[in-house]
């Protein structure tokens, strides 16, 4: 029986990791719960999973907790994450917020000696080195969710060690795959919602439009696998069956396949190094008789040669980038800019911050609050 604790417990991956849970009573017990806001569906969860804590950084006012759930420990506020991610026993933590959030409960997880789970791309983002240095010292490698990172590591472990000479990161291309760049700057918000394979939170679905998904993915790989960033190639793969593959020096390319369904790799992260029954579809490659890849375009989708410009200017250049697109995709989930305003925010956010440090997490805040306010102050040119 392994104990789980899940930061962001009411989003689209922390209710996955829960139908799991539930799915394998015998194996996992869940020991710990938070949200944001979400408290009606906080409760439920309270109430059928039985945790020791539960917690929400952001309650609404006048918030009750019900009679019914006296015997859970309930903690509201931003402790809550702390709690959950360090105090209440837990062998592993999985850490599935959304954002730069998701920073403080990995390192949280961390120091306490926990098994972290990584859905949260944003903390290897932007805090890559500090977090990978601290897995490293305290012997906890994490155990990464993203489903190319986990494709990536499955593919590993049958490499006996020997190391790879590039990865290759799948892209589905999302729904403005094909485009021309004049439509895509006037997308909707309903259009960038839409996404043709996966359906997710808001804030990664649109990343997916924008192809900054597949740019915060190519960080990401660089401190998981710790792998130079001329060596992670993004192939676009509209059906999204090839999670991703990696090239060893024999020419060999090992791929991990399979339906498109979050449950594959959240499971295999938590049984690991065991496989379990996720109760999804099976992958039928004769009804799906073809699978296609094509370059990136640079032209259409900036973001990719964007993060390569990051990580090659090291710093903070990668936590303003991060900073700069969740403060602009939250301003066009708020129907305030056009989605070619993402873009461009991005872009002169990094233009008017370069050489920031990253030494240590204040720097990595301060970063992100100046790629913030950078972006607030260039928005009212762009509306
Ligand atoms: P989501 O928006 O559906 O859920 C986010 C969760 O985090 C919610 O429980 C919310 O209450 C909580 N949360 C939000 N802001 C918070 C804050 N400031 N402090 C504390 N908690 C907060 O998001 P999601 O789609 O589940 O994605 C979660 C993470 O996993 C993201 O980093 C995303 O990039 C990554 N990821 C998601 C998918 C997917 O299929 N959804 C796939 C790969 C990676
Ligand atoms: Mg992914």
């Amino acid at each position: 029986m392994k104990t789980i604790a899940i930061l962001g417990s009411t989003g689209s991956i922390g209710t996955q990791c829960l139908q799991l849970a539930a799915l394998h009573p015998d194996r996992f017990r869940v020991t710990a719960l938070t949200a944001n806001r979400n408290a009606d569906l906080l409760f439920e969860q309270v109430r059928r999973f039985r945790p020791d804590f539960a917690g929400l950084v952001t309650p609404p006012e006048g918030l009750r907790v019900p009679e019914d759930l006296a015997f859970c420990r309930f903690a509201f506020g931003p402790e809550a994450l702390r709690i959950a991610a360090a105090e209440v026993p837990a062998d592993m933590v999985l850490v599935s917020i959304v954002g730069i959030a998701g920073l403080a409960g990995v390192l949280d997880a961390l120091k306490a000696g926990r098994q972290v789970l990584l859905a949260n791309k944003e903390a290897l983002v932007t805090g890559g080195h500090l977090v990978t240095d601290l897995a490293r010292r305290m012997g906890k490698p994490l155990l990464p969710v993203d489903s190319e990172h986990s494709a990536i590591f499955q593919c590993l472990q049958g490499a006996a060690g020997n190391r790879p000479v590039s990865l290759l990161l799948t892209a589905s291309g999302g729904p403005f795959r094909t485009w021309p760049r004049e439509r895509i700057d006037r997308a909707t918000r309903a259009e960038a919602l839409n996404h043709p394979n996966w359906s997710m939170g808001a804030k990664i679905t649109v990343d997916s439009a924008s192809m900054f998904n597949k740019a915060l993915e190519i960080m990401e790989a660089r401190w998981l696998f710790d792998m130079p960033a001329e060596k992670i190639r993004v192939l676009v793969h509209p059906q999204s069956i090839v999670h991703s593959a990696v090239e060893f020096a024999d020419g060999a390319v090992l791929a991990q396949l399979g339906v498109p369904d979050m449950r594959v790799p959240i499971a295999y992260a938590m049984a690991y190094p065991e496989r379990i029954a996720t109760g999804g579809e099976r992958l039928d490659l004769i009804r799906l008789a073809s699978l296609t890849f094509e370059p990136e375009d640079p032209a259409r989708f900036p973001s990719l040669r964007l993060a390569r410009e990051c990580l090659a200017a090291g710093g903070a250049a990668c936590a303003v980038l991060n900073g700069a697109n969740e403060a602009a995709v939250a301003a066009f989930l708020r129907d305030e800019i056009p989605f070619g305003a993402i873009f461009t925010l991005v872009e002169d956010a990094l233009s008017a911050l370069p050489g920031l440090p990253a030494d240590s997490i204040e720097d990595i805040y301060e970063a992100d609050r100046r790629a913030r306010e950078a972006v607030a102050a260039r928005m009212k040119g762009v509306q």
